[in-house]
């Protein structure tokens, strides 16, 4: 893009750039998604991660039919974003000592991507369809069902299996308590200060 002349200039203009930024950011998962099945110690985290690889490969795949669709050239265009997002976690994964605390922080990270991903497909969905390319938008929504689901089973594995304080009894408990507790200081700090008014009188 020139400093002098500005590229995007209509909805078809800025659909294809949103493709080129998914393109490029498909591709950077594609290369630091290894190192992340390779740094998780806990089973599933690792074969989930090795399940969104192949998903994300076919993903790729999927974003070129789109291009084809249009009669575009598939290429990428550097998205600062997913840049940002992916080196921050390698970062984050080279602080961490312990081991189930490292799978937590990977998740969290993966969450990021994964939210990233949602965000773009949504937008360009809704651009498919305002330009009224349903065949591009029902091809997008494949891939977003796909960052969808991984998102959802990062956040269950967060819950139930990677977060060591988050284990099915202290998570029943930890509900009720925060239930009840808050009924139980309401009504407290209403009638207290009466009866101990009461009382002294
Ligand atoms: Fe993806
Ligand atoms: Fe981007
Ligand atoms: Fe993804």
């Amino acid at each position: 893009m020139g400093l002098f002349s500005k590229d995007i200039k209509t909805l078809d203009d800025l659909f294809l750039h949103g493709l080129q930024d998914i393109y490029y950011a498909e591709n950077q998962i594609i290369k630091s998604l290894p190192k992340m099945i390779e740094n998780a110690t806990n089973a599933q985290l690792k074969k989930g991660f090795e399940t969104h690889l192949a998903e994300t490969e076919n993903q790729v795949k999927r974003l070129e039919q789109v291009f084809e669709l249009l009669q575009s050239e598939a290429k990428g265009k550097k998205c600062p974003a997913i840049d940002g997002i992916l080196s921050e976690g390698d970062e984050v994964m080279g602080e961490v000592a312990d081991a189930q605390v490292l799978d937590v922080a990977i998740v969290a990270a993966a969450q990021a991507v994964e939210h990233y991903e949602m965000t773009r497909y949504g937008a360009l969905i809704a651009w498919a369809s305002e330009l009224g390319r349903a065949d591009c938008a029902a091809v997008l929504k494949k891939n977003l069902a796909e960052e969808k689901a991984t998102d959802q089973k990062m956040t269950a594995m967060a819950e139930r299996r990677v977060n060591p304080t988050a284990a099915p009894s202290n998570r029943a408990r930890t509900r009720k308590t925060a239930q009840a507790r808050p009924r139980r200081t309401a009504k407290k700090s209403k009638r207290t200060p009466a009866k101990s008014a009461r009382r002294r009188a």
